[in-house]
């Protein structure tokens, strides 16, 4: 029998309110294993009730009480990591191990972070020299939405719920309709961990319907979103003309710019795993390579070697890469590949659908999948695929790099290798990117600001920019 995942609603799990429910897949093995409720603005109206009504006490609360639970949260997640981990790889595809690894540590992190944070946090204070003393108080909004994708799903849920929480904000929370599971285990943590009725709430649904209603609720004065650069648009749209603070976390088309002076062989182990971590469905994925000219053939078959020795397999074994989220997106990787080769562009090492044999012979898996050949300008180039395949393009000069990397309408993350310090500076300053990482990829400081340029997103998540996002300032003004 499947397994039913309820909405977490006043303290409670509960069905929607009109009673249905979606489907929700495997895709290791392609196949149904749960549903969830197909929730709408019903549900909206209803977590918005309990949220204001549980919003007074919770703003209330002593920032040692709120970091106190939060801090009991993150302990929960740390002691059901198993668990945890095993729903996510289930849910989502991606090896269990990374999931144990990665992301529901990351998870516990997130609320230990943020429950630290606000302790140690301070405000403002502007003395007018004989004339009056200014200080900054940082109200909570009030009720907020938090919306989040399906390639990091506690990871990423979690990373907006708890600063939205730990500055004293009541929280309606969506996660993908692709992968509802660990936020659903969220909820009993939650529970568990004694969070009051109506702190947090999570619907679950299609983004269209519940994710819209939580967009277009009146009372619901701020929407923190991670998503495509497509859904952002419509989001901010609706958002908008009511004057709702918005963070938008979006698309990435990332450049990896390679130099000849680096040190080859970390620069090759990381950039096999900034292109096929999680199966390449990380928005922080370098899928465009820059590899300068002078080193183009070498770096070439070293690459496609160390990409031919990854194992692609079901995700509860040690393989490097597991199933794609869906059929659907699945397609989209095929066409991406065709696109590729009509371009002009050559299959290096992959570019077809792997086969396993057993449990997982239904699932969707991709092998990686390396492309060159292709110029900058084109579409296989500029728009995202978010998945298990990237294109090497080689350069001349510094500047021809720089000038292909910015050429995007995206602007989330860089990756430079370079052993001249003078001019890894040089050139991550004349990037268009939110974050750049020299000699290294996905090192997360979370007191660092996090967020894109461009199409890549408005905002930025993390650290001290969390709790202001999360926060109205109101400067108070006391004449002597
Ligand atoms: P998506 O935009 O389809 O969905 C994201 C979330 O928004 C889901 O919960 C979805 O149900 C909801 N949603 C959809 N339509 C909505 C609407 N009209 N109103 C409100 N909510 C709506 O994105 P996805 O396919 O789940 O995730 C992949 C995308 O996310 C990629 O583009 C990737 O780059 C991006 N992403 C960005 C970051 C970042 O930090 N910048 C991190 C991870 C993923």
């Amino acid at each position: 029998m499947s397994q039913q995942i309820l909405n977490y609603v006043d303290g409670e799990l509960k069905p929607s309110k009109n009673g249905t429910t979606i489907d929700n897949i495997d895709p290791s093995i392609g196949r149904v294993y749960s549903t969830l409720p197909a929730s709408s603005t019903e549900d909206v109206n209803g977590a918005v009730l309990a949220a204001k009504k549980a919003l007074p006490q919770w703003s209330g609360l002593s920032i040692e009480k709120r970091s106190k639970i939060l801090h009991r949260i993150a302990d929960n997640i740390e002691a059901r990591r198993e668990e945890l981990a095993l729903a996510e790889s289930v849910d989502n595809g991606k090896p269990k191990h990374l999931a144990n690894q990665i992301d529901i540590p990351r998870a516990a992190a997130n609320f230990r972070f943020f429950a630290s944070a606000i302790v140690g946090n301070s405000t403002d204070a502007n003395v007018m020299e004989g004339q009056a003393v200014n200080y900054t108080r940082r109200k909570s909004i009030g009720v907020v939405g938090c919306i989040s994708p399906w390639n990091l799903p506690l990871y990423l849920f979690t990373w907006k719920i708890a600063p939205a929480l730990a500055t004293g904000n009541c929280v309606i929370a969506k996660p993908s309709e692709l992968t509802p599971m660990t936020a659903f285990l969220l909820s009993d943590v939650c529970i568990e961990s004694g969070l009051p009725a109506g702190v947090l709430n999570i619907l679950h649904g299609y983004g269209a319907e519940v994710g819209q209603a939580i967009v277009e609720h009146p009372e619901i004065k701020a929407i923190s979103f991670t998503g495509g650069t497509n859904t952002g648009k419509k989001l901010a749209a609706t958002a908008a003309p009511m004057f709702k603070k918005l963070s938008l976390e979006l698309g990435g088309k990332n450049p990896n710019i390679i130099f000849e002076d680096c040190d080859f062989d970390e620069m090759l182990e990381t950039t096999v795993r900034s292109s096929f971590t999680n199966q390449g469905e990380i928005c922080l994925c370098g899928s465009r390579i820059l590899v300068q000219n002078t080193f183009y053939d070498r770096f070439c078959s070293a690459f496609v070697d160390r990409v031919n020795k990854l194992v692609v397999g079901d995700p509860l074994t040690e393989v490097s890469m597991g199933a794609l989220i869906s059929y659907d997106h699945l397609q989209k990787i095929k066409y991406y590949v065709a696109l590729a080769k009509e371009e002009g562009g050559t299959v290096l090492t992959g570019g077809r659908e792997v086969r396993i044999s057993g449990r997982c012979a239904e699932g969707y898996f991709y092998a990686p999948t390396v492309i060159a050949g292709l110029g900058n300008g084109c579409r296989f180039n500029q728009e995202e695929i978010f998945g298990p395949i990237v294109s090497i393009i080689p350069f001349k000069s510094e500047d021809e790099a720089i000038n292909m990397a910015n050429d995007t309408t995206y602007g989330l993350s860089a990756t430079i290798w370079t052993s001249d310090v003078k001019r890894a500076h040089n050139v991550a300053h004349r990037l268009e990117a939110g974050v750049i990482w020299i000699n290294c990829w996905l090192l997360r400081d979370l007191r660092t600001p996090f967020g894109g340029m461009k199409a890549s997103g408005v905002g930025r998540e993390g650290g001290d920019e969390a709790l202001r996002f999360f926060t109205e300032a109101q400067n108070v003004c006391i004449k002597l």
